[in-house]
């Protein structure tokens, strides 16, 4: 039956940045789509544990703006759970200056967390899905500046373009091991990620008069795309990077 598909009863997932915001919700959806879920984050998922119960939901906290931790994430997820189904890239950072002054600390940190780990964390969980021989699905959170080319965030805007990028190498090369390779763009969401620009009441006011659906999105926004792209309901859906941004990208 159609519902059946989307449940991933039986899985079990990595999501990283999971201790707050977006990465908090797709956690949720996760869980209660029927994973199991190691959340990785800077510092400690405990809101989201309280919220998902240990049953369902453990962490541990790794700084992902190096791939020092990848093996280490990869084994936690498999001692604790035994096997390894999904990844979900969602650990970002965005630093915002001139590009005429944009310094090399903030371009390097940017593109080491939110491309450069998310690469070699594909890369560790690929080859377990080839080891398991079980197939797999990798979802990555890009960003409307996959598209677009916003204002004094030039490491940002060069990372998740990549991402856009990259989930469609990885979806080529990888679609032979039944790995889908996806990601999510989310347009302007409520989360401390967007908290400078709501913040602004001019840049707040403009961004809002652009959004079709007339609101911010929130995390429970992305929980649908993420337990489609997670679920057996897209296995035919390869290297796709879709939009859940309330008609952003349309205007
Ligand atoms: P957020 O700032 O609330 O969350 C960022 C997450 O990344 C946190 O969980 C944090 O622990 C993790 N993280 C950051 N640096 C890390 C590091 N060095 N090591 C380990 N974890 C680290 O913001 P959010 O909006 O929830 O962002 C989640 C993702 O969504 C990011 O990739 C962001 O770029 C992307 N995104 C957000 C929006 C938005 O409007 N909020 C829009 C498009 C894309």
């Amino acid at each position: 039956m159609i519902l059946d598909m989307f449940s991933l009863s039986g899985k079990t997932a990595i999501v990283t940045g999971s201790d707050t915001g977006l990465g908090q919700g797709i956690s949720k959806a996760l869980v209660e789509a029927g994973a199991k879920v190691l959340g990785v984050s800077r510092s400690a998922s405990t809101a989201t544990q309280e919220m998902l119960g240990e049953e369902n939901f453990s962490y541990i906290t790794a700084d992902l703006s190096s791939i020092e931790p990848v093996d280490t994430i990869i084994n936690t997820a498999l001692e604790k759970y035994g096997r390894l189904d999904i990844l979900v890239n969602n650990a970002g950072i965005i630093k915002r200056e001139d590009s005429i002054d944009f310094s090399v600390e903030n371009w390097d940190l940017v593109m080491n967390v939110n491309l450069r780990t998310l690469f070699f964390l594909s890369q560790a969980a690929a080859r377990q899905f080839v080891k398991q021989n079980s197939g797999g699905k990798i979802i990555s959170v890009a960003s409307m500046l996959s598209y677009q080319g916003g204002i004094r965030v030039p490491s940002y805007t060069a990372s998740k373009s990549a991402v856009k990028g990259l989930t469609m190498t990885l979806a080529n090369e990888w679609a032979k091991y039944g790995i889908n390779v996806n990601a999510i763009a989310p347009g302007y969401m409520a989360t401390n990620n967007t908290a400078a620009l709501r913040a602004d009441a001019d840049r707040s006011e403009a961004i809002l008069e652009r959004i079709p659906a007339g609101r911010w999105g929130t995390p429970d926004d992305l929980m649908g795309a993420a337990v489609f792209l997670a679920s057996s309901a897209s296995d035919y859906v390869n290297g796709f990077t879709l939009a859940v941004d309330g008609g952003w990208l349309a205007r």
